[in-house]
């Protein structure tokens, strides 16, 4: 059956027109639905009849939350189930601005990312629109709060999704509905060049956001595969041109891996390929992934790391505030532990 939250207004105003009943009805359905609603019954402004007519035709209750740790610093990070079983993982926010939801564009992921645990388990499928837009209702329910910022960055590649994620952006940035302003929404990749491309041409007002993680090729593709297939000029050429087409600055994501990618060395190199670009580093001293035997790098070489790209290479760069490092929030690692007990 159908999801009701993955229904346009338009969609639902031409269900109701066909079923007989009347166009306005469709507002009041999408109202409820947008106010986050995970049963029909609790819609209190219709009738028994259009109701029960609602229940045989759709579905509405598929990001259920199952489970959730809670960060001292208010960080909460979620784990949803999904009607088929699967579960997925996001994790809310507070910030000075507001309310941030980073959510998941796919159960898993198969692009195999060493630092990763959203990887361990692989790729079990695409989420709809409607599942990521669940995640969203299910937080808002579950905090009171309403989410202001959405960043892409859970389990998934979100342009290995491309359709169902596109249809996400646009719902959530329908002035009906959940009425996001385009620029609050980040969508981070791992570097799928062609859909790069793809996204730029749309010419919305997102945020992309690009896992960097390492400026070398060999030593990329050693933690991130996709590099063998995308390397990393061809990442900054597409880049180059989404930059062109929307004139939005692109942020590079950075996760300083202690040993592994954070020397001088790495930095220069990171410089003279983001000089003189509308770009952004975000630099993120990872949460150590026990099953990978990765640790964070120690503060004085992320400090170092920062000066050489913001003063020789003059690219702006900030130190991401580690959000809710007592609760596992490395993206996928909630999820796997979920797996881990049902597998034990
Ligand atoms: S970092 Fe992102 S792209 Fe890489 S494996 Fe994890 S979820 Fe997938």
């Amino acid at each position: 059956m159908e999801d009701i939250r993955g229904m346009s207004l338009e969609a639902l105003k031409n269900y109701m027109v066909a079923s007989g009943e009347k166009a306005f009805r469709a507002k009041q359905v999408y109202d409820w639905v947008v106010k986050g609603v995970s049963d029909f019954d609790a819609m209190s402004n219709l009738s028994k009849p259009v109701i029960e007519k609602l229940k045989k035709a759709f579905v509405i209750d598929n990001a259920k939350i199952i489970e959730k740790l809670e960060s001292a610093d208010g960080t909460i990070k979620s784990l949803h189930q999904l009607s088929d079983g699967n579960v997925i993982e996001s994790v809310f926010m507070t910030y000075k601005h507001g309310y941030s939801a980073c959510i998941s564009t796919q159960v898993g992921c198969r692009m195999n990312c060493a630092f990763c645990a959203s990887t361990l388990g692989g790729m079990a499928r695409n989420l709809k629109t409607s599942e990521m837009l669940g995640q969203i209702y299910e937080i808002q329910n579950e905090t009171g709060k309403r989410i202001d910022h959405v960043v892409l960055m859970g389990s998934g590649e979100p342009l290995d999704n491309y359709d169902e994620v596109l249809g996400f952006i646009k719902a959530a940035c329908d002035e009906t509905g959940l009425n996001l302003s385009g620029r609050n929404i980040t969508l981070s990749t791992c570097g799928l060049v062609p859909k790069i491309y793809q996204l730029a041409d749309e010419q919305l007002q997102i945020t992309l956001a690009i896992s960097m993680h390492n400026p070398f090729n060999e030593e990329r593709a050693e933690i991130m595969p996709v590099t063998k297939k995308y390397p990393i000029e061809e990442i900054v050429k597409a880049v180059s041109y989404y930059i062109e087409k929307t004139n939005r600055r692109v942020t590079f994501e950075y996760a300083l891996i202690e040993g592994e990618n954070d020397t001088e060395r790495h930095a220069e190199a990171l410089g003279k390929l983001l000089k003189g670009k509308l770009v952004h580093v975000n630099l993120i001293p990872i949460n150590e992934v026990a099953e990978r035997g990765m640790k964070p790098s120690l503060q004085k070489q992320i400090n170092r790391f920062k000066d050489i790209l913001m003063n020789k290479y003059k690219v702006n760069t900030t130190v991401r505030r580690e959000l809710g490092s007592d609760i596992n929030a490395a993206c996928g690692q909630l999820r796997n532990q979920h797996v881990k007990t049902l597998i034990i």
